[in-house]
């Protein structure tokens, strides 16, 4: 019988390459439970990410529109043990227990080179931590993940993945009735801040300190195993997160990107970006920028991402106390002593990082300047956050078309081509092209490949894919794709 099920779902079996562990089974009960996906009436898939589905060791000819039923939670592959993981955060500031309400871990899948990776089903349905919601995704918001991630990799920036999109064949009410889906998404793990928010609650309760312990040491193993052995290995924990967010967050202000809700529960102790929801990319320039509908103070518009980042970091070294001494006052010495070095490793990242998008190699103090004249020169004259950057590798050899008309460019311009005579000029020619990409993902042509998607057309969601996969090249045939929309925008949180 086994034998002839797998004979009829191939696609399900370790010849298709699964190859699970599910070493998060090894922690305390208290982080999961065991759940099972709810069955949908007419599975069908949408999308499918052949790419990484060769990067996770999976072999792509064994996935087919039948693969549908796993792709929503219908049938699962051999080797996992679906669970829905137990966490807490701080949403906009205040505190909440939470929980995966409409995701599922069905374990870690391990590559042929030896990597582990987490694969996630979202929107497949109710667990013990779905509250009042519903545990069910809608076909837009998923297909926008897979979009923005697809387009941060491509930028080179960390990020959870998309290996599929499935339709349920079952409607969602959100404000009207959507087509239903689940998104399988793959991670270096689903570990956050707001998991460790929740293991210091259990030991404020309990006075047992085993799993927060536990859970330390784990994430430890699995994302910074080096420092295990280190006198100081929770303080080095700390330390390392914070470089790792201090990095993503760099590498989102340098291409336009605004997270949108970088609640605690959204922020990934391995460094990834997770949970996309509203997030977007700024056109126009403005530090202030943000789009979230539920983001009404502009908690975490486009510029307060470093100061937030810094906030959830805080709520992360609180959790670890316990760890670092029993003695409060001793703990939080340790913990103030690693976060202190929070502004001058950003302001170094960010120095070092925007120093690159003008053409300087390794940026110093006084460079910070010219860095800062350009960005005022983008909002005042409301210029194209992306193109702007991308034009300085015309205005490196000459006049500049794109800031033609503004006078305070052309002063600039003279500035900034002194200071890189003390560069050498195929390095500075280097940086400009490949620090400034020519496409991201714009906001009206991602809403546009959804809704022809959710038509049933899916041709543009692939040409908008083979565009922001590719965001270095400028050719006619991406033209469209670099025109920003030039009105304002707004998200809506992806449920
Ligand atoms: P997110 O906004 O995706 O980061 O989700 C915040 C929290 O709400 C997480 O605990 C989610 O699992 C939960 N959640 C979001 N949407 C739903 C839903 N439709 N049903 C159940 N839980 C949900
Ligand atoms: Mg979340």
């Amino acid at each position: 019988m086994a034998l002839a099920l797998e004979k009829k779902r191939p696609y399900l079996s370790r010849e298709a390459g699964w190859n699970f562990d599910n070493s998060y089974l090894n922690l305390s009960e208290v982080f999961y439970r065991h759940v099972r996906p709810t069955i949908y009436p007419v599975p069908q898939m949408v999308i499918f990410n052949s790419a990484l589905a060769e990067e996770l060791g999976l072999r792509v000819e064994f996935f087919t529109s039948e693969s549908a039923e796993l792709f929503t939670g219908n049938e699962l592959p051999e080797g996992a043990q679906p669970i829905a993981q137990a966490y807490a955060g701080h949403q906009f500031g205040v505190f909440t227990m939470l929980g995966d309400g409409r995701a599922i871990l069905l374990g870690e899948q391990i590559t042929p080179e030896g990597r582990r990776f987490d694969i996630q089903f979202k929107g497949s349905g109710l667990t013990p931590f779905s509250r009042r919601g519903d545990g069910r995704a809608a076909l837009g918001p998923m297909l926008r993940e897979y979009i923005m991630s697809e387009c941060l990799h491509a930028l080179g920036i960390p990020t959870t993945r998309s290996l599929c999109v499935a339709a349920t064949g079952e409607g969602v009410w959100r404000e009207r009735l959507l087509p239903g889906a689940v998104l399988t998404r793959v991670a270096a793990s689903h570990i956050r801040v707001g998991t460790f928010e929740y293991a210091a609650l259990l030991f404020a309760h309990t006075g047992d300190i085993k799993p927060l312990e536990e859970l330390a040491l784990y994430s430890i193993r699995r994302h910074y195993p080096e420092i295990l052995e280190e006198e100081s290995p929770y303080e080095l924990f700390l330390k390392r997160v914070m470089e790792a967010q201090i990095s993503l967050i760099v590498k989102w202000l340098s291409v336009g990107f605004i997270h949108g809700v970088m609640n605690t529960d959204n922020m990934a102790i391995s460094g990834e970006t997770i949970d996309f929801g509203p997030c977007a990319f700024m056109e126009e320039y403005h530090p202030l920028t943000c789009f979230s509908s539920i983001d009404y103070e502009g908690r975490y518009a486009y510029s307060r991402q470093g100061p937030i980042g810094f906030w959830n970091l805080c709520r992360f070294a609180e959790s670890l106390l316990p760890l670092f001494s029993l003695d409060p006052q001793k703990a939080q010495a340790q913990a103030s002593k690693v976060l202190e070095d929070y502004d001058r490793l950003f302001e170094k990242e960010y120095l070092q990082v925007f120093g690159q998008k003008l053409g300087i190699e390794k940026a110093q103090e006084e460079d910070l300047g010219l860095i800062k004249e350009f960005l005022a020169i983008l909002e005042e004259e409301k210029h194209d956050f992306t193109n702007a950057f991308r034009a300085l590798g015309e205005a490196y050899q000459k006049e500049s078309s794109f800031f033609s008309a503004s006078s305070r460019f052309k002063h600039f311009q003279k500035k900034w081509k002194k200071r890189l005579k003390r560069e050498n000029p195929s390095v500075v020619e280097r940086l400009l092209q490949e620090k400034n990409p020519a496409v991201i993902a714009r906001n009206l042509k991602v809403e546009e490949a959804i809704a022809k998607a959710e038509q049933g057309d899916l041709s543009y969601l692939h040409r908008l894919l083979d565009v922001v996969r590719k965001p270095y090249e400028e050719n006619s045939e991406n033209e469209e794709f670099r025109r920003p929309a030039g009105i304002p925008y707004r998200t809506f949180c992806g449920t």
